[in-house]
């Protein structure tokens, strides 16, 4: 094992993927040091969402691997639920359980998976609820509060069983775009601290947040680089891609 394999929180190494004759994933290879904040960027239908499916074995590679921390969690014999509780995950949108006050969705995993007495968990719950502003809102159900307020909400979610690695999916894409920022703010001030692999279309928040950015195109990581590859992009086709955003 090299140093940089074993330092690393997530190697993905010849990650492919297809849907029927549909190749998706077409031999992805990156890794994820500890700290990193890892930006997928790349045209709609590049295959992001199932990038990270795969990470978190929502969806099963049909070739290549993927360590997280050293373990292969692409061998068949892995306990699937073991692995998914080391991921934080948000997604899009229908994040909250609505049945659940904001509470219980932050405390469920912790108290399901990680066997937290209840007292122990909500006392964890109330201080991330608080650390976002949303103590106040803990006993009402989600449809109780705002987009921006639900989506802040899950992401504490997904940091409370303290998570190897947070997995974000476009997660600000369905808000009113008056809600983008605070969701943006919080993961901005979580990136200091957490490991995170995000796709996002938010080009001007991963070129301030992002330590790593990979963009993908037919399946293929096209380029990567710093956030300088967003001004100074490489390859014909992230020019074009970015050529969009302006
Ligand atoms: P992105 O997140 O970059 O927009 P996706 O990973 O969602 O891309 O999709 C990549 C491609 O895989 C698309 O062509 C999409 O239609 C296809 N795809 C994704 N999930 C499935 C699925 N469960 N069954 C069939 N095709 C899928
Ligand atoms: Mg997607």
């Amino acid at each position: 094992m090299n140093d940089a394999r074993a330092t690393a929180v997530l190697t993905v190494e010849g990650v492919r993927k297809a849907f029927g004759d549909t190749v998706v994933l077409d031999g992805i290879d990156f890794e994820v040091a500890p700290g990193e904040v890892v930006a997928l960027i790349g045209p709609s239908g590049s295959g992001k969402s199932t990038l990270l499916r795969c990470l978190n074995l929502l969806e099963q590679v049909d070739d290549g691997r993927v360590l997280l921390a050293g373990d292969d969690i692409t061998d068949p014999r892995v306990d699937v639920d073991a692995v998914r509780a080391r991921f934080g995950v948000v997604f899009q949108q229908y994040n909250l359980f609505p049945h659940l006050s904001v509470l219980d969705n932050v405390t469920l995993a912790l108290r399901t998976v990680h066997r937290v007495s209840r007292v122990e968990a909500e006392r964890r719950g109330l201080e991330l609820l608080g650390r976002i502003g949303l103590a106040d809102h803990a006993r009402r159900h989600p449809d109780g509060l705002s987009g921006g307020q639900q989506q802040r909400a899950a992401i504490v979610r997904a940091l409370a069983i303290e998570p190897q690695v947070l997995l974000l999916d476009e997660i600000t894409s369905a808000l009113d775009p008056e809600l983008v920022g605070e969701v943006l703010d919080l993961v901005r001030e979580l990136a200091h601290t957490t490991t995170i692999v995000m796709a996002t279309h938010e080009l001007a928040f991963a070129r301030d947040v992002a330590t790593t950015l990979l963009f993908l195109d037919g399946g293929v990581i096209v380029e990567r680089g710093g956030p300088e590859m967003l001004d100074a992009p490489r390859e014909e086709r992230t020019r074009a891609f970015l050529s969009r955003f302006r």
